[in-house]
């Protein structure tokens, strides 16, 4: 402990330099418009582990974590004689996944082996898909730069099973040696490889956020990137801005969040632009991404890259999804979010933006949709959960299921706004409270309900202060300009402190003005 307390400054003093060297040695080379004489390409290949309860070929449980080599099997170990026997779940939940990213089904596919030795994987192949995976020709469509629609292809999507964990650290003795568990063993994939149609690493970063929605509404994979749930590889090239061929391309591996893509997909464009320019050529690679320093540093050539030996897996028969469990797959589809978000403007007459905020994720939208059909109006509930609440929970750093405000809480909130019983600095108020106290809106709005004025003698009392007190802003409303009436609406309501009954104040107010005649 002590060693390493001292030597902490040194490293990280080191660390310092090699970053400053690495920005100097592309930054003060790469001005923009050498970098606009380039067209970078990038495909990604996605690996998705299926939320089946047990593994794809045998039966032992599906679970991440949990006491290492316990969730193993011969079948799963590799051992001599243990047969294979293909997951029925795991086969719907590719259909799933992948009609969902709008790919065909193939009827037969089939399973190969693919052949390489590593210590995680103990039959020293890896069931796979090869000529002939389960799904191709998909898409998913992303926004480009401009923000016009574009759709990114889905090559293929095919099954495979995951392999063991090689553990580096944590020992005792891990300096000298390597510890394997192989619970992961067998775990059900899809990988899910894109055409090379994405050109920026913004691209990239909503070609991901768009594919792990519709898995996450699928239902098919938990999609958590911290759990290895979500993999991703990033294929980076650039070439000359109407070259006819694609660059060389280096592969960015295992990149564990969708930011550290993007990023790490900024940097490689940069640093093979940067060889380029400085006369060399890019080689093709496996690259790791260093999320500490920001670079991606060479993993393995890819010259010397395996040859896989594909064959067959003679142990399971040609895969048959036929057209009657095909069309039993499909019953099991959601509504997918591009379709929810196209209804719900339609039907809740509510922004584009909430729309899309709303139906993020699913359970969300459908909190959403069962409070909008309890509210006066769908807008306003969409309204308060999109900005006051939303605010709010990301102030106090809460989930939305753990907001004290229940649904029921945002419609009472959302009716009492809509008929003006509160104005919408009451309501802040009352949720502020809400907050504070970790109380739900009923409760507060009990005991803190303000003490409305509606009284309109009062009020017109208020309003003819405010008038006299403002004669530039009553010349311009009788000059015509009728929005001035809020101005008045907003100053009577900070006079009475908020008190003021909306929907009272907003009638009187127009009348007041409208009584002094034009000019
Ligand atoms: P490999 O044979 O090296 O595995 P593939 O042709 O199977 O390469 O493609 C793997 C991934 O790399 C796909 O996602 C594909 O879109 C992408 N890709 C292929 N060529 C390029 C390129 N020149 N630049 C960027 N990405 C590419
Ligand atoms: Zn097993
Ligand atoms: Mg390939």
């Amino acid at each position: 402990m002590q060693k390493a307390g001292g030597r902490a400054p040194c490293v990280s003093l080191c660390l310092t330099l090699v970053r400053i060297r690495v920005i100097m040695s592309t930054a003060t080379a790469l001005t923009p418009e050498i970098l606009a004489k380039y067209q970078p390409v990038i495909g990604l290949e996605v690996h998705v582990q299926l939320l089946t309860a047990s593994k794809a070929f045998c039966g032992c449980v599906n679970q991440y974590g949990g006491e290492p080599n316990t969730h193993v099997c011969p079948t799963c170990l590799g051992l001599p004689g243990a047969l294979p026997v293909l997951n029925r779940r795991a086969v719907e939940f590719a259909v799933l996944a992948a009609k969902a990213i709008n790919c065909e089904i193939r009827e037969t596919s089939v399973f190969s082996r693919k052949n390489y030795f590593y210590p995680d994987s103990p039959k020293g192949y890896q069931i796979s898909q090869f000529d002939k995976p389960i799904a191709e020709n998909g898409w998913i469509e992303v926004l480009d730069a401009a923000g016009m629609p574009k759709r990114i292809g889905v090559t293929r999507l095919h099954m495979e099973e995951d392999a063991g964990k090689s553990i580096h650290d944590g020992f005792a003795d891990s300096v000298a040696k390597t510890y394997i568990d192989l619970n992961r063993c067998g775990t059900p994939l899809v990988e899910i490889v894109s055409e090379p149609d994405l050109r920026t690493a913004d691209e990239v970063f909503e070609y991901l956020t768009k594919l792990k929605e519709i898995l996450l509404y699928t239902g098919v994979s938990d999609c958590n990137m911290e759990e290895g749930s979500l993999r991703c590889d990033a294929n980076v090239s650039v070439m000359l801005k109407g070259a006819k061929e694609y660059g060389t391309k280096a592969e960015v591996k295992n990149v564990n969040s969708f930011r550290y893509i993007r990023a790490a997909v900024e940097y490689e464009i940069e640093r093979q632009i940067g060889v380029i320019e400085d006369g060399g050529r890019v080689v093709q690679e496996s690259r790791l991404w260093n999320s500490g320093e920001g670079r991606t540093y060479s993993m393995r050539s890819k010259e010397q890259a395996h040859d896989y030996r594909y064959f067959p897996e003679p142990d399971l028969p040609p895969l048959v999804v036929g057209a009657e469990w095909q069309a039993e797959i499909l019953k099991q589809m959601p509504e997918l979010p591009e379709a929810r978000r196209a209804r719900m403007i339609a039907e809740y007459e509510i922004s584009t933006q909430d729309a899309a905020t709303l139906t993020a994720e699913r359970e969300f939208a459908d909190r959403f949709e069962a409070a909008a059909k309890k509210a006066k109006s769908p807008k306003r509930v969409a309204a308060l959960l999109t900005s006051e609440l939303t605010m709010r929970l990301r102030l106090a750093g809460l989930e939305p299921e753990q907001s004290p405000v229940s649904m029921d809480g945002v419609v009472m909130a959302a009716d009492l706004a809509e008929s003006g019983e509160i104005s919408s600095k009451i309501l802040k108020q009352l949720l502020d409270i809400c907050f504070e106290k970790g109380e739900d809106f009923a409760a507060v709005y009990e005991r803190e309900k303000p003490q409305q004025i509606s009284d309109t003698g009062a009020i017109e009392g208020m309003i003819d202060e405010v008038i006299a007190a403002n004669p530039k802003q009553v010349e311009q409303y009788r000059g015509g300009k009728k929005t001035v009436a809020a101005f008045f609406v907003g100053q009577v309501m900070r006079v009475s402190k908020g008190q003021a009954n909306p929907a009272v104040l907003n009638e009187l107010v127009t009348k007041k003005l409208d009584a002094l005649g034009p000019i």
